[in-house]
């Protein structure tokens, strides 16, 4: 291929996966990665180490499942079509062999709600899709059951899948899955975790749909989940007339004026009593 499309994507792809080994979520050929264009995807080719891998061996695939040039795509590239078929909101797939998640897998387990992060993957647990042969469409078809309301999923006997709206997001989404996976190893290890109700969850789902996001960046009406502290600079007055940092140099309300012993008598009484 002299000239292949997608230059930049094609690079990103492959940064992507030295990235994920370096990370130490995946080693050697294992796993494979993907990204969203019009019209179809391009993916990892099939067994090339990603040291060695150049732009144009990146393969491009159509939604109709039919790819394009001289290398064959990842032989898992069924799991990444589906997902692109059936998650509008994906624009990269990352699939990874990361040790806990592989370990847990190996138990086909799900991982559940032991840790209020475990709402990443948009639920409350991470479901283990049941085993079928690598690269078949049956394989898939557990995954896609298993992602229902899920952007990530453990995959029986083999290790995890996940996605969301470009490269950088499901890399870093693949990390925290990761984690996860190795914190509630780590406390299985001493103990039975305690797992967080569907209610408090609930809660923690609600204020995940604001969390990482600046007020700029909410949907008109959003409320932020998580309420801010008062803000000092009135950037209102600002547009008004008044300096924005005028403002900021304003006493700080009553908390300012308290003495300092009652401010600490304070914190201290709304510290929660230890579980
Ligand atoms: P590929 O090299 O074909 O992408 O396979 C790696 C893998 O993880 C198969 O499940
Ligand atoms: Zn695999």
């Amino acid at each position: 291929m002299a000239n292949p499309t997608h230059l930049s994507l094609r690079k990103a792809i492959i940064a992507a996966c030295l990235k994920m080994n370096e990370l130490g979520i995946n080693q050697g050929t294992s796993g494979n990665i993907s990204a969203r264009i019009e019209g179809g995807f391009l993916i990892t080719p099939s067994g090339i180490p990603y040291e060695k891998m150049k732009p144009e061996q990146i393969v491009e695939m159509d939604l109709g499942g039919g790819y394009f040039g001289d290398y064959l795509p990842s032989s898992e590239w069924r799991m990444h079509y589906d997902i692109y078929l059936n998650k509008p909101e994906a624009g990269a797939v990352v699939h990874t062999h990361s040790i806990y998640c592989t370990a847990l897998a190996s138990l086909q387990e799900r991982i559940p709600a032991f840790h209020y992060m475990i709402g990443v993957a948009g639920g409350t647990n991470i479901r283990c899709a049941d085993y079928a042969t690598f690269g078949t469409q049956e394989l898939s078809g557990n995954m896609l059951k298993a992602l229902q309301g899920r952007s990530a999923c453990l995959l029986a006997n083999h290790g995890m899948i996940c996605f969301a709206k470009d490269l950088d997001k499901t890399l870093w989404l693949a990390g925290e899955v990761e984690t996860l996976a190795q914190q509630y190893w780590i406390a299985r290890q001493v103990g039975k975790p305690n797992i967080l109700n569907k209610r408090e969850m609930n809660n923690v789902l609600a204020r995940f749909k604001s969390y990482g996001k600046q007020t700029k960046d909410l949907p008109k009406g959003e409320a932020m989940a998580v309420e801010p502290p008062p803000r000092r600079d009135n950037p209102k007055s600002a547009t008004n007339g008044t300096s924005a940092k005028r403002g900021a140099k304003k006493p700080a309300g009553k908390a300012k004026r308290q003495p300092a012993k009652r401010a600490a008598r304070t914190a201290k009484s709304r510290q929660e009593p230890a579980a």
